[in-house]
């Protein structure tokens, strides 16, 4: 594959910024101006909208394609914009859209990424493409192919997350060791973070662009309205011009040396081991409250003292001994143990009180 940059190789970080969606002319233009000033390399703005439920606001449509033309006239700004079939390519290739993106909705669906690709045939327009909204590499690998294979050899890659149904405090979770394992498979890409929809909230928007560029991306995509609150799309995650002005001027860019991505991944991918890992522990500490709790209802019921010395002698002797056994050190263990018990107790004394722990 002879796949080649989208932007101007010195540059780091690629800023690319604007609107969810365009929603007025006014909107576009006035959120336009304010990142001209700000030296952006492109502008992004939603004209269709993939919504997961009917009714919520699903863009524009080509109505706002003379949007962003009036803003590459007034402004010089390039601009992009997401495409998901073969209309949206031809009315985006009609009004001189610089850039396409494909969505994270799209590249999950080899059926509209082949539409996309087959519409994009005979041209030479850049292409941007997000992961697939599951964690699915072959997918986000596939989508490139499958561009590629149209003739398209400007290609770039977006990295906005991954759904996951657990607590977190993200919109989409990271997976920072998806987006490296691509990078290593397509060492010419350029990658891309789209900080606001894996964060879906503001406070988060600065680690995670700094993360993304301590991690080698090439540069960010964020989400910027002139009135964020009042956006009709994405409002919790979107910021002002003058709030990503400051974000982009307190991003610090390291030096990076080429072979270094091996470690890279290797160390995301270790690091992810320890976070499961450290659910896990979370999870059956947990349990093991939970067990402790029955056992005080128990010992109310007998009228029993909480504290069992012996019980809790043997415990400790136990564990001690396991301790050489998996490598750790005597006095981590006790401590550890200690914490444990602990809190075991407190569980229990709010039992024997009736009151919640
Ligand atoms: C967007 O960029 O506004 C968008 C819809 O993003 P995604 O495809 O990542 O959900
Ligand atoms: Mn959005």
């Amino acid at each position: 594959m002879n796949i080649t940059p989208i932007f101007d190789k010195k540059k780091r970080p690629i800023v690319i910024a604007g609107p969810c969606s365009a929603e007025t002319e006014e909107q576009v233009m006035t959120a336009a101006r304010a990142l001209a000033k700000q030296n952006i390399d492109l502008f992004r703005s939603g004209i269709w909208k993939p919504r997961t439920r009917p009714g919520s606001f699903e863009g524009v449509g080509t109505e706002g394609l003379a949007w962003l033309k009036r803003v590459k006239q007034e402004t010089g700004l390039k601009v992009t914009t997401e495409v998901a079939n073969t209309q949206h390519v031809f009315d985006a290739l009609k009004h001189g859209i610089d850039v396409l993106w494909l969505g994270a909705r799209t590249t999950v669906n080899p059926f509209s990424v082949q539409e996309v690709a087959d519409a994009l045939k005979g041209t030479d327009i850049p292409v941007m493409i997000k992961n697939p909204i599951n964690p699915d590499l072959g997918l986000w690998a596939g989508a490139i192919e499958r561009i590629y294979k149209a003739g398209i050899t400007k290609i770039g890659v977006i990295h906005r997350g991954f759904s996951y149904h657990g607590e977190t405090k993200y919109r989409n979770v990271p997976r920072w060791e998806l987006p490296i394992e691509l990078k290593r498979q397509f060492p010419d890409i350029e990658i891309i973070c789209d900080n606001s929809h894996i964060c879906g909230r503001r406070d988060i928007l600065q680690d995670v662009a700094q993360k993304a560029l301590d991690l080698q991306f090439d540069g960010i995509m964020t989400e910027v309205h002139p009135t964020p609150d009042e956006a009709w799309s994405d409002a919790a995650q979107q910021i002002t011009p003058e709030v990503f002005g400051k974000l982009v001027s307190e991003l610090i860019v390291r030096k990076k040396s080429s072979d270094d991505i091996e470690f890279t991944a290797s160390l995301e991918h270790l690091r992810g081991q320890i976070n499961e890992m450290d659910s896990e522990l979370l999870a059956l500490l947990g349990q093991r409250m939970k067990v402790a709790e029955k056992i005080g209802e128990y010992k109310k019921v007998n009228n029993i003292s909480i504290l069992q010395p012996a019980r809790w002698n043997e415990i400790m002797e136990e564990a001690v001994a396991k301790a050489k056994i998996h490598d750790l050190s005597d006095g981590f263990v006790a401590s550890v143990l200690q914490a444990i018990h602990q809190e075991s107790i407190n569980h229990q004394v709010a039992v024997m009180k009736g009151e919640a722990v």
